[in-house]
């Protein structure tokens, strides 16, 4: 990519006892993930070449504040000139990312004049039609006034010519930034509604905006809810892609990835970055995990090829990565034996962060799996850590059981009646005392009553060196 290289002219001569560890206050701690924004070749044996969208990682300061010493992916260490790449930090605004910053929903004629004041040709908009129902509006600012296209809804797709339909506003949005196409004007700055963030440059500025022409998608390996799964190739390395085809659900899964460039922890499926298309899909790219979902690695290689060891590490893998959402304020919400997944190294991990909110905020109940929901979650919405705890006890029986499907035998009707009435499913064969122990103590009624994740740990870890006898 020559255009993008860029050529730096340095006389640095660094050495290992450059390397400073007190830190400015300016400077980037030992730990930082940074992208390359260009291509470096660098010029000395202590430099660290790479390639523009690899990840590195500072490992330590120089005297000189235009360099770093860095690792990158593989584990090589060297010198990398500071402005040549960009911190990826996490995305906070979760809430606030649109894929349609220019959609102003239900506003008037008058009001989308105001907002597209004072005049600049090719300032827009889109609103909802308050003359057609159903229909949108597009203004446009051109030539000093403003221009109202209505836009029609035919047959589940939408035109203003009706000579070119369009599957969704974004693609028709996308259709007249290139090309006036009897338009006044063609669209050249979307005015952006109050309190949004375009998700496109939100994902840039923080350094999680992976290239499309980087990503090869192979083939599907599971059905979400809203979209497929994929195993992919970015530069190289096998990578899960979760596709979202745009439309009112993506918004959902922008808050997911938004959620995930803030964590990181071995025990948690990682985000690698994230596509978002002119043309409104989306793409989630994360680590790939070999041997898919637990509650299905459970199921299918069963009580004789899995022992005791394997399943405490398993209960442990889940638990640290709880125990790290909980120091985090992070509340899962959704804590299920589907909703973990194996690597290759067999560790799990956990995933599907689509309902984790930072703690304490409330949600629609109606969709909530109901055998996996704490009551006070299912009754008041009361979502917290201990109501993922509770899960986690359901979570524990899932695995213990080897991915049996909880409450057997009971009526789902009958299942939140009786847990609330202090019903305890019984210990699955073959399960430890010691372990069925702490799941009755997760599904203690009163949330307050309830060990922490880091109880739960250090107890699993207790169990674990009994049994290996250390
Ligand atoms: P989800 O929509 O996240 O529930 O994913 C649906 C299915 O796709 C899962 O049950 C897995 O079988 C598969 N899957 C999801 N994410 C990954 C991943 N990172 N690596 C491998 N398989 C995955």
């Amino acid at each position: 990519m020559p255009a993008h290289t860029l050529t730096l002219s340095h006389t640095h001569t660094h050495t290992h006892s450059d390397i400073n560890s007190s830190l400015s206050e300016a400077s980037w701690p030992s730990g930082t993930e940074c992208v390359a924004k260009y291509n470096f070749q660098g010029s000395t044996e202590q430099d660290l070449p790479f390639c523009k969208g690899d990840l590195l990682t500072i490992i330590g300061v120089t005297k000189d504040p235009n360099w770093y010493k860095a690792k990158n992916s593989v584990g090589r260490e060297g010198m990398i000139p500071a402005n040549y790449v960009q911190k990826r930090e996490g995305v906070k605004s979760g809430g606030k990312l649109s894929l349609m910053p220019w959609f102003h929903g239900k506003i008037t004629r008058e009001q989308a004049e105001r907002l597209l004041y004072p005049p600049e040709t090719g300032l827009f908009l889109a609103r909802e039609s308050t003359n057609y129902p159903g229909d949108y509006t597009l203004c446009v600012s051109c030539d000093g006034k403003v221009e109202h296209y209505r836009i029609i809804y035919h047959d589940g797709k939408l035109s203003i010519d009706e000579e070119e339909y369009f599957d969704n506003l974004m693609q028709l949005v996308e259709h007249y930034t290139k090309d006036a196409d009897g338009l006044c004007t063609r669209l050249i700055k979307p005015k952006l509604m109050e309190g949004t963030v375009a998700a496109q440059d939100e994902f840039s500025r923080s350094g999680w905006a992976m290239n499309r022409k980087d990503l090869k998608l192979i083939q599907t390996i599971g059905k979400g809810e809203f979209g497929d799964v994929m195993v992919g190739d970015y530069r190289g390395t096998k990578v899960a892609v979760k596709c979202i085809k745009h439309d009112a659900t993506a918004q959902a899964f922008l808050a997911e990835a938004s959620v995930m460039t803030q964590l990181r922890h071995t025990n948690l499926v990682q985000l690698l970055g994230v596509i978002v298309e002119e043309r409104g899909s989306l793409f989630i790219v994360t680590e790939y995990m070999a041997k898919g979902s637990l509650v299905d690695y459970l199921r299918s290689r069963g009580r004789t090829v899995l022992g005791g060891e394997c399943l405490l590490k398993f209960s442990l893998d889940v638990c640290e990565a709880m125990e790290y959402l909980e120091a985090n304020n992070f509340v899962h919400r959704d804590l299920a034996a589907r909703n973990v997944l194996v690597s290759d190294d067999n560790i799990a991990k956990v995933s599907d962060f689509g309902l984790t909110k930072e703690a304490s905020s409330t949600q629609d109940t109606a969709k909530l799996p109901v055998k996996w929901t704490s009551p006070e979650a299912l009754r008041e919405k009361k979502f917290s850590t201990k109501s993922d705890v509770w899960s986690y006890g359901v979570l524990l029986w899932e695995i213990y059981s080897f991915g049996r499907v909880p409450y057997p035998r009971i009526p789902l009707k009958e299942v939140v009646p009786r847990v609330e009435k202090g019903y305890k499913m019984e210990a699955p064969d073959g399960c430890p005392a010691a372990v069925y122990d702490l799941m009755k103590q997760c599904w203690t009624l009163d949330p307050a009553g309830r060990p922490s994740f880091r109880l739960l740990r250090e107890k699993l870890q207790h169990i674990r060196a009994k049994e290996l006898h250390l």
